[in-house]
């Protein structure tokens, strides 16, 4: 099996080094080659996703990246923005089903901004339509019309992409809870009355799921109100970046929280939930634990290999329950440690 490794910029390559140790430490057959995307690509080739990185990513079985971005990268024209690399990626490797985790470690019930009753126990499951959308649809631009300027962007979604992401979500449920929240705005988008309409259609092919509907201002007081409702929740690329980032705080933990993005052979791409932190960049104080995380997705999603997935869950659970702490969930009387320590305690707990 082989994993094209992206470090990435900021804390992404202290990140990385931690989730590499943990995949060698389980002695698989894993082939693991590392190239550049984002800032540092730029820095080195001027393009933010590079031929050699390409050439890498798609000839592996799936990727693992840390974060990308900076601000010494925030005035270059835009196709040379590191964000341009991700999006490319994206793109390149068809990843259009992007799922997002959302679980609150009992452990740490009182990181989360809301209260410990509300979150305790939390375990959802955010899918968001990756490849299309209103941030793909055409026309799109800015022009002048009868005078003054007029921003345009067309919201478009076809049968086929609605069905190719209704299928993970009911699949995905059929390993869970078996709950799908479908996510739309039917009541005034023509667009989302065919993602509900086809998301329908998709249901009678999982007799053994439920699938409710709701809308995405009502999904959005859910998920603050009683977000346990919730087992996994589907919906577009614009609903979905919204609600996904809700969902995520919800934990209190961004350190926390893994993400998959895959496309249809399962082949995807893994990475943390946060971004490259150039506040503490460089200080060996980030936490690993959601790249660390993000690798048992692979494992799980890619490799099929619920075994270790699972270990890997279970020594971070572990390391939780003795205490260890990075900066960003650290409570008084709990053991403040780095990166580095973070990872040793992973590996002592497999
Ligand atoms: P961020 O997620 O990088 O950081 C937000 C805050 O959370 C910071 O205070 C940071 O120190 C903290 N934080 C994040 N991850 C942490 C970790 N593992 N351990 C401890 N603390 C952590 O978001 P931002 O500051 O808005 O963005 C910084 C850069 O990252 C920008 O250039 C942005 O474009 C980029 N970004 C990249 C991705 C990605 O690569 N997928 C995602 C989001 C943002």
């Amino acid at each position: 099996m082989k994993i094209c490794v992206l470090p990435g910029d900021g804390i992404g390559p202290e990140i990385t080094a931690e989730a590499v140790r943990v995949l060698r430490a389980l002695d698989l057959k894993l082939e693991m080659e590392e190239a550049l995307l984002g800032g540092c690509a730029v820095d080195a080739t001027g393009d933010p996703y590079p031929e050699a990185t390409r050439k890498l990513a798609r000839a592996a079985d799936a990727v693992l990246l840390g974060a990308v971005g900076g601000p010494q990268y925030d005035a270059l024209p835009r196709e040379q923005r590191p964000e341009r690399g991700l999006l490319g990626i994206r793109k390149d490797l068809g990843l259009f089903a992007n799922l997002r985790p959302a679980v609150l470690y009992p452990e740490l019930a009182n990181a989360s901004t809301l209260k410990p009753e509300v979150v305790a126990g939390l375990d959802i499951l955010i899918i968001r339509e990756l490849t299309g959308d209103i941030y793909f649809g055409q026309p799109r631009g800015i022009e002048t019309r009868n005078g003054e300027r007029v921003g345009i962007n067309t919201m478009i979604y076809s049968e086929s992409e609605i069905r190719r992401i209704g299928r993970v979500a009911f699949e995905s449920a059929r390993k869970r809870s078996k709950k799908v929240c479908s996510v739309d705005k039917m009541n005034v988008l023509e667009c989302t009355q065919l993602w509900r309409d086809v998301m329908l259609e998709v249901a009678r092919d999982y007799p053994d799921v439920e699938l409710t509907h709701m809308l995405v201002d009502n999904a959005a007081m859910q998920l603050v109100r009683n977000p346990k409702q919730f087992d996994v929740m589907v919906t577009g690329n614009m609903f979905g970046d919204i609600l996904s980032d809700a969902a995520s705080m919800l934990t209190g933990s961004i350190g926390m929280l893994p993400s998959a993005s895959l496309d249809e052979k399962n082949k995807g791409l893994y990475e943390p939930c946060h971004g490259s932190a150039p506040d503490i960049a460089g200080q060996g104080v980030a936490n690993p634990l959601a790249t660390i995380l993000s690798a048992a997705m692979m494992l799980r999603h890619s490799f099929n290999d619920e075994a270790a997935a699972g270990r890997i869950e279970r020594a971070v659970k572990k390391v939780l329950a003795q205490g260890l702490r990075t900066g960003d969930i650290y409570e008084p009387g709990m053991q403040r440690v780095g990166t580095r320590d973070m990872g040793d305690a992973v590996l002592a707990a497999l």
